[in-house]
């Protein structure tokens, strides 16, 4: 299995539908900006890079430190990972990315 089977054009339709679903609408724009400027970084693991900013973006602007929220441990963000949403305390995935619970 491939260490990462999205590439970016692939990750970000589907995070957008975890935003959206999950933050509203409002924030799918910042995803493009986040998306541009790892993009312009180059570099491996893009993705998670993407997700990181994202959640790095929502912490300071939304004060929120835990999205996406883990819904074992509500107190806790998921992680991504190849293409999934991680709980990292149990050490399992969660959700595929793009299928978030709102
Ligand atoms: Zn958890």
């Amino acid at each position: 299995m491939p260490s990462e089977p999205f590439g970016l054009k692939e990750l970000i339709p589907l995070l957008e539908q975890d935003v959206v679903r999950t933050l509203g609408v409002r924030y799918r724009a910042i995803i493009h900006d986040a998306a541009a400027n790892v993009e312009m970084m180059g570099g491996v693991a893009r993705c998670e890079k993407l997700v990181e900013d994202l959640q790095q973006y929502f912490q300071d602007n939304l004060g929120d430190t835990s999205w996406p929220a883990c819904p074992r441990h509500p107190s806790h963000a998921l992680s991504y990972r190849d293409g999934a949403w991680w709980c990292d305390r149990d050490a399992v995935p969660i959700a595929a990315v793009g299928d978030l619970s709102a």
